[in-house]
Formats: structure tokens, C-alpha cells, sequence
């Protein structure tokens, strides 16, 4: 299904905002590109974009900032042009060591432990899958006590072929 993000997006922001004033955190939205549309499947991307902000909003201390991007990053050529999604917190940050296992099942930095909100270590495991099935890419970086990134990358919908041809062989 040909899906405009920025509009997913938006929705899912709406979702989450009780969550985000709940916690004193502030949400900010910027979408920069011109083409937003991809073929995803809408629900599984929507559940992609809640497990990233829970995580956003729940690792971030009250007066901190969920900023919610949306870009285009030209390619070689315009069939590897991708749509960007980044999703940034100024939360508690995330050390190098666990970096490298944060979309393993059931996997928990100490930071998310020792914290009273508790999770299973599921969303991210889950959120990677989705974004897999949906033909995309997702990384994070991150710097303990200053914030973390999500960066996720999604194909473009390629423009219906045009009829022209067809109809310029009928003359
Ligand atoms: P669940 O999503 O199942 O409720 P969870 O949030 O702990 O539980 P994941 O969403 O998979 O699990 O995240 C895995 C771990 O990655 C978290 O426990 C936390 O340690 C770390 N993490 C994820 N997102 C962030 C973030 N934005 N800031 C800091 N740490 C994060
Ligand atoms: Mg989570």
C-alpha cells in the first residue's frame, strides 16, 4: 500500500502526545521533504513509530525533547533515493557496549533497568522485523547522558508508469 509517512507519522504522534505530556516531555515535529510516499504495510509501520516513541518518551527525564524528522537522502541514482525518519531523544543515552545488541530480543540496557518504568525489551526486536518486511533499514546512535537517534530508511514508491507511450502509439 502506498502510504504518505508524514501523515503516519502525524497520527501516531497524536497517539502518543498524553504519553508525552504525561512526562513533562516536549515534542517536536519537521518533515523537510518534498516525497514522503512508500509502500509499507500502514499498522505495522505505525507500531514500528509507537514502540520508538514510548522508548523516547520512557528514557528521557521530564523537561527533555522527542524530536520526530523527516527527510529525503538522495542516492547514487534516483532508485536509491530513501526516505529518512529520524526519531531523536535528549534522554538518558544508551553506552557503546549495549549498542551493538539493542534489537536482540528481550534485551535491557542497566540505565532502562534501574528505571521504575518497566518494558520487556520487545519493541525494539519487533520495530527492527517490521521495518525489515517493509523493504527499509533502522540504526541507532546514541551518547550516554545526552540523547539517542533512531535513523530509519525506507525505498521510495516508485511513480506509476506513465500511459503516454500508449497513447502516442494510438495517433
Ligand atoms: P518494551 O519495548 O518491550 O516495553 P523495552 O522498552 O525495555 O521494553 P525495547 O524497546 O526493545 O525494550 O528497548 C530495548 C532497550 O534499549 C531498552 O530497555 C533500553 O535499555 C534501550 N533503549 C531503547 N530505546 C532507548 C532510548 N530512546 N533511550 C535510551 N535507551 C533506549
Ligand atoms: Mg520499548
Amino acid at each position: 500500500k502506498v502510504v504518505a509517512i508524514d501523515q503516519l507519522l502525524q497520527r501516531t504522534i497524536e497517539r502518543i502526545k498524553p504519553d508525552a505530556e504525561q512526562n513533562a516531555v516536549r515534542l517536536a515535529w519537521r518533515c523537510d521533504a518534498d516525497r514522503t510516499e512508500v509502500v509499507v504495510d500502514p499498522n505495522r509501520m505505525a507500531q514500528v513509530f509507537v514502540n520508538l516513541l514510548v522508548n523516547a518518551i520512557r528514557y528521557t527525564d521530564k523537561g527533555g525533547t522527542v524530536t520526530i524528522a523527516v527527510s529525503e537522502e538522495k542516492g547514487k541514482s534516483k532508485e536509491l533515493d530513501r526516505l529518512l525518519i529520524t526519531i531523536e531523544d535528549t534522554g538518558i543515552g544508551i553506552s557503546e557496549e549495549h549498542l551493538p545488541f539493542l534489537f536482540e530480543r528481550f534485551y535491557r540496557t542497566d540505565e532502562a533497568r534501574s528505571r521504575s518504568e518497566g518494558g520487556m525489551g520487545l519493541g525494539l526486536a519487533i520495530a527492527k522485523q517490521f521495518v525489515i518486511a517493509n523493504g527499509g533499514t533502522i540504526e541507532a546512535d546514541s551518547k550516554i547522558g545526552v540523547g539517542t537517534s533512531f535513523r530509519i530508511r525506507l525505498p521510495y514508491a516508485s511513480p506509476r508508469p506513465s500511459t503516454d507511450i500508449y497513447l502516442s502509439i494510438d495517433k
